[in-house]
C-alpha cells in the first residue's frame, strides 16, 4: 500500500473540523466576551469526526495541544476575535501562539472515565477522567505563565515574549550573546490550586480507599472547591518525586463539581422492577427479609438491626420555617463487650448495603479525625482537610472503636452531629463544610467490660455525645447456649450459612432499594391523626416518668430531642415500605425501638425506672438521691460514734452503716439499691470524707 495516496486529516484539519461547528464558534465567541482564558471541546466531537485524532488525545495530550490551540487561533482570527501577526496560512512555532490569543487553554469534557484506584503506570503522560471526594483542599496561589524578556545591552529592541517554562532567550544582536532579563512588571500570572482527592464513598470499600493529588492551573483553579466536594477530573497523569519515590499525581485539565444526591447508583429498569417487586410483599414479610439481609452471618441482635435498618432509609431532612436545619439523618451508638461482632456488622454496613459510606475507625489513627482539621503543609501552605463526617457527606458515616479514637479526633462533635455543619478556620477566614451525614458508632465500654453501672460512667468519650443520638444500644456478651449453637452453626457449615443468606435479600438489590427510597420517597409530614397522638402520649409520659422538668442540676431538660428521633425513625419506615403516608405501625415500631433503648440504657439502677437524663448522659434521679442520703448517714454515724475509723474499711460496726444506708434508700425509693451498691456508696463517700480532713480544711 502507498501511503502517499491516502488522504488523512492531519491534527490541525480535525481541530477545525471541530471548532468550525456553529456550537464552538459561539462558545469561543462567548469565551472571548467574557474574558475567559480557556474553552471546553467535547471528546466526543473529536470522536465522531476522526477516532484516530481522539485515541492521539488520550494518548499523547501534551503534544496535541498545539494543533488545537492553532486551529483555535485560526477559528479566532475567522471571527475577528483576535488579529495575525503574519498571513494565517503562516503558522507560527507553538509558544507564540500561545501568548499571542486570549484564549490558553483546550479542555476536554466525556472523556472516559477510569477508577482512580486503577491509576498506574500505563496512564503516565495519557489523559484520564476520574471521579473522586476533595479530601483536602489547599490555599489558591498565583505562578507565572509568561515572562517577557529584554536584553540589558540592548534596550532599544522589542521586548521578548515566552512562556515560563521555556529556556531564556539569549540576545542575539550584534554577537550580543547575553541572557535577556525579566521584566517583572510585565509577568503573566496564573492561579494554581492542589487538591487531594480519594476515591468517592459510593466505590471505596471499607478499608484505605485510595488517594491522589491533584493540581488545577487557569480558570478551573476555583477557591470555591472545599474539601468534601465530589468532582470528575479530567487530566494528565505525572509523575513527581516525593521522598525518594515517584508518586503519581494529576495535571487536571478540566474539572466537572457534581451536585451531590445521597446515591449515584445506576439503576436499570429491571432493577426498578425488582426494587417495586419487593414493595409489594407483605410488610412483615419485607421487614424481615431486610433485617435478614443486614450482616447475616451475625445472628441475633433483632433491636439492633432493626435500627440499622431504619438508619439507612433515614428520616426526611429539611428546613424549619423559620430557616433552622432539620435533621433526617438518625444517628446510633452500639456500645458493647468486644467480641460480639460490632465490627463484622459495621464493616458489612459499609461495604454491602450503604449507598454512600465512609468507614472510619479509631485504630487507625488517621490523624484527620472526624471533622476537619486545619494543617500545614511543606513552606506555608495551609490546607483543609476533610475528616470522616464531611466526605460522609450526603451519607453514612461508619465509626468502629470510637473509644480509642483520640480526644482531639472527636472534639467538637455537637455541632456536626446536629447541626451537621463543620465550622474550621482557613488562611481566608472561617469556612463552612457539610456534614449531612448520619452516623454509625461502635464502641468498646471503658474497662473493656460492661458493668450495671449508669452508661455515663461506661463511656471514655465525652457524655455530651449521647444526648446527640436518636438511639444508643448496650451490648453485653451473655452466653446464650441457643444463640452461641446458631453462630456456631454458620460458621462450621456451609449449607446452612447460605441458608442464613437466603432468608434475606440480595445485598446489592436491597443497597438499590435504600437508594430509591432515598431518592423518591420522602414522607415528610404526620397527618394521621391516631400516629400523632401516640407520638405525644409517649413523649408526655417518658417525661412524666422522669419527673424533673426544669431541674435546676439538669442543664438541659428532657428535650424535644426524644420526639425528633421519634420522628426521624417513624418517616424513615414509612420509606422503607416506598409509603409517603405515615401510618400508624410507622409510630409504633418508632416507640418499641426507643422504649428498647431505653429499657437498658435508661435504666436507673437506683430506682429501676428509665431515667432519660442517664440516657443522655447526665446523673439520674436515683443516684441523686442516694449520695446524699449515704453522706447524711455518714454525718451522724461519726458524731453517734466519735470516729470514721469505726465503720470505715474493716470497722466493727460498718456493716449496722450498711445496713442503715439500705434501709433508708428503701425508705425514699430507691428500690434497687443492692447491699454491694451501698458498700460502694459508703466507701466512695468515706475516702472523700479521707481526702477532705488531709487536706486539712
Ligand atoms: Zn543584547
Amino acid at each position: 500500500m502507498n501511503p502517499g495516496t491516502i488522504k488523512t486529516d492531519s491534527p490541525l484539519d480535525v481541530f477545525l473540523k471541530v471548532l468550525k461547528e456553529d456550537k464552538y464558534l459561539e462558545h469561543i465567541t462567548k469565551a472571548v466576551k467574557d474574558n475567559k482564558k480557556s474553552i471546553v471541546i467535547d471528546y466526543e466531537d473529536v470522536l465522531n469526526i476522526n477516532p484516530n485524532i481522539a485515541r492521539a488525545i488520550i494518548e499523547k495530550p501534551e503534544e496535541m495541544m498545539i494543533p488545537g490551540l492553532n486551529a483555535l487561533r485560526l477559528v479566532m482570527v475567522d471571527l475577528e476575535l483576535t488579529t495575525s501577526p503574519k498571513p494565517i496560512s503562516e503558522l507560527l512555532p507553538p509558544e507564540l501562539k500561545l501568548i499571542k490569543i486570549p484564549i490558553r487553554h483546550i479542555r476536554y469534557s466525556n472523556v472516559e472515565e477510569i477508577s482512580l484506584k486503577d491509576i498506574r503506570g500505563e496512564y503516565v503522560n495519557k489523559l484520564v477522567t476520574v471521579r473522586g471526594i476533595v479530601r483536602s483542599s489547599g490555599r489558591l496561589s498565583g505562578k507565572p505563565y509568561q515572562y517577557t524578556y529584554k536584553c540589558p545591552n540592548h534596550r532599544d529592541i522589542p521586548p521578548v515574549q515566552k512562556l515560563a517554562d521555556d529556556p531564556v532567550p539569549i540576545c542575539t544582536k550584534d554577537n550580543c550573546n547575553t541572557k535577556m532579563d525579566i521584566v517583572s512588571k510585565d509577568t503573566v500570572w496564573e492561579d494554581i490550586l492542589t487538591i487531594q482527592i480519594q476515591e468517592p464513598p459510593e466505590t471505596a470499600k471499607s478499608s484505605n480507599p485510595k488517594r491522589i493529588k491533584a493540581t488545577l492551573e487557569g480558570d478551573i483553579a476555583r477557591e470555591e472547591i472545599e474539601a468534601g466536594d465530589i468532582l470528575k477530573i479530567t487530566g494528565m497523569v505525572a509523575t513527581e518525586r516525593v521522598k525518594n519515590r515517584d508518586e503519581y499525581y494529576i495535571k487536571g485539565i478540566n474539572i466537572d463539581l457534581e451536585d451531590k444526591k445521597y446515591e449515584e447508583i445506576e439503576m436499570t429498569e429491571e432493577d426498578i422492577q425488582a426494587i417495586q417487586d419487593l414493595a409489594k410483599l407483605p410488610p412483615e414479610v419485607l421487614e424481615q427479609k431486610i433485617i435478614n439481609t443486614i450482616a447475616p452471618r451475625i445472628q441475633g441482635y433483632k433491636e439492633v438491626k432493626e435500627a440499622i435498618a431504619l438508619q439507612l432509609f433515614g428520616g426526611v431532612s429539611g428546613s424549619r420555617i423559620d430557616n433552622a436545619h432539620i435533621r433526617g439523618d438518625i444517628h446510633i451508638l452500639l456500645l458493647g463487650d468486644p467480641g460480639i461482632g460490632k465490627s463484622d456488622t459495621l464493616n458489612y454496613i459499609s461495604d454491602n448495603l450503604a449507598p454512600r459510606s465512609i468507614y472510619t475507625d479509631g485504630k487507625l489513627s488517621s490523624g484527620v479525625g472526624l471533622t476537619a482539621i486545619t494543617s500545614m503543609k511543606e513552606g506555608d501552605e495551609w490546607e483543609v482537610e476533610a475528616g470522616a463526617m464531611v466526605l460522609a457527606d450526603k451519607g453514612l458515616c461508619i465509626i468502629d472503636e470510637f473509644d480509642k479514637m483520640k480526644d482531639e479526633e472527636r472534639d467538637n462533635l455537637n455541632t456536626p452531629l446536629e447541626q451537621q455543619k463543620v465550622h474550621i478556620a482557613k488562611a481566608s477566614g472561617m469556612i463552612t463544610l457539610n456534614s449531612r451525614c448520619s452516623v454509625l458508632i461502635g464502641a468498646n465500654p471503658k474497662g473493656g467490660r460492661l458493668t450495671d453501672k449508669p452508661i455515663r460512667e461506661q463511656i471514655s468519650f465525652p457524655d455530651t455525645i449521647l444526648s446527640r443520638m436518636d438511639l444508643t444500644f448496650i451490648l453485653k456478651d451473655v452466653p446464650n447456649t441457643k444463640m452461641d449453637g446458631a453462630i456456631a452453626d454458620v460458621i462450621i457449615d456451609e449449607d446452612i450459612e447460605e441458608e442464613v443468606y437466603k432468608k434475606g435479600i440480595d445485598a446489592e438489590l436491597l443497597r438499590k432499594y435504600i437508594a430509591y427510597a432515598r431518592q423518591n420517597i420522602h414522607p415528610r409530614r404526620i397527618e394521621d391523626p391516631e400516629v400523632k397522638k401516640a407520638l405525644k402520649e409517649y413523649y408526655v409520659d417518658a417525661r412524666q416518668t422522669t419527673g424533673k422538668n426544669g431541674d435546676e442540676d439538669s442543664p438541659i431538660p428532657i428535650s424535644p430531642r426524644l420526639i425528633r428521633a421519634l420522628k426521624r425513625l417513624t418517616q424513615a419506615r414509612a420509606r422503607m415500605f416506598l409509603r409517603e403516608d405515615i401510618i400508624y405501625e410507622d409510630g409504633a415500631k418508632a416507640i418499641q425501638l426507643l422504649e428498647y433503648c431505653q429499657n437498658t440504657v435508661g435504666m436507673d439502677p437506683f430506682t429501676g425506672k428509665v431515667d432519660l437524663d442517664i440516657m443522655e448522659g447526665r446523673p439520674g434521679g436515683g443516684e441523686k438521691k442516694f449520695k446524699p442520703i449515704v453522706r447524711m448517714l455518714m454525718i451522724e454515724k461519726t458524731e453517734e460514734m466519735g470516729s470514721i475509723s469505726w465503720y470505715s474499711h474493716s470497722g466493727e460496726h460498718r456493716e449496722e452503716v450498711i445496713d442503715a444506708i439500705l434501709e433508708e434508700s428503701r425508705k425514699e425509693g430507691l428500690a434497687k439499691v443492692t447491699r454491694k451498691m451501698a458498700e460502694e456508696g459508703l466507701q466512695e463517700a468515706v475516702e472523700w470524707e479521707y481526702s477532705y480532713i488531709k487536706e486539712g480544711k
